[in-house]
Order: C-alpha cells, then sequence, then structure tokens
C-alpha cells in the first residue's frame, strides 16, 4: 500500500499529528479531506523523497520525527512510528492513543 504525505491547509495548532503527517492507504481510496486527528482539513501533498515516489521506512520517518498512521479494517488507525510511551492503535477521540507530538520536537 502506498504512503501519502498530508498537510492541514490551515493552521494545526493543537493537532497532536503536527502540521503534516503520512497516511497509508489503498491506492483507490480517496484522498483525505479531513484529518483523522482534529477533523480540520488537509490536503495531499507530493513532495520529493516521500510518498508514492520514494517510500521511506517506518524508521526512517519516525527517526525524522515524522508520524505515520496506518488505517485498519476497524475504521482506527495503527501509528507505525509510535515511540516509547505511545498507543499503537489511534483511537479518534480517546486523547490516550493519541500519538505524542511533544517528544518529537527535538530543537
Ligand atoms: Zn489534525
Amino acid at each position: 500500500m502506498p504512503t501519502y504525505s498530508y498537510e492541514h491547509a490551515g493552521k494545526a495548532a493543537g493537532c497532536k499529528l503536527g502540521p503534516a503527517f503520512e497516511v497509508e492507504q489503498p491506492i483507490r481510496e480517496a484522498a483525505l479531506a479531513r484529518c483523522p486527528e482534529c477533523g480540520r482539513a488537509v490536503r495531499r501533498v507530493i513532495t520529493p523523497g516521500f510518498g508514492i515516489a520514494a517510500p521511506k521506512s517506518n524508521a526512517d520517518l519516525k527517526g525524522l520525527g515524522f508520524t505515520k498512521l496506518v488505517k485498519r479494517g476497524d475504521g482506527n488507525y495503527e501509528n507505525v512510528t509510535a515511540i516509547d510511551g505511545e498507543s499503537r492503535i489511534v483511537k479518534r477521540g480517546d486523547a490516550r492513543t493519541l500519538p505524542h507530538l511533544r517528544k518529537k520536537i527535538r530543537d
């Protein structure tokens, strides 16, 4: 399954996923219109080095501080770049399962 990069169309302040995030989804599935975490508008971005052109491994993304979500059959997302203390499964509306953005900001 290809991985797509998304960014919030407007302010992402307060969103646990940060300004940009990645989602692995079936190629036939429509681009997400809303952030799976905060519900605000997002747009798919094609960035050299990211997305379908040159997929990065989950470990690479993790090292770069990206959060990558993989949608599961039950409608929840799996955080495949989860770091220590983060839940692997992101359940909308359950704050305990959201990625901890602050741990990933290094500067
Ligand atoms: Zn968001």
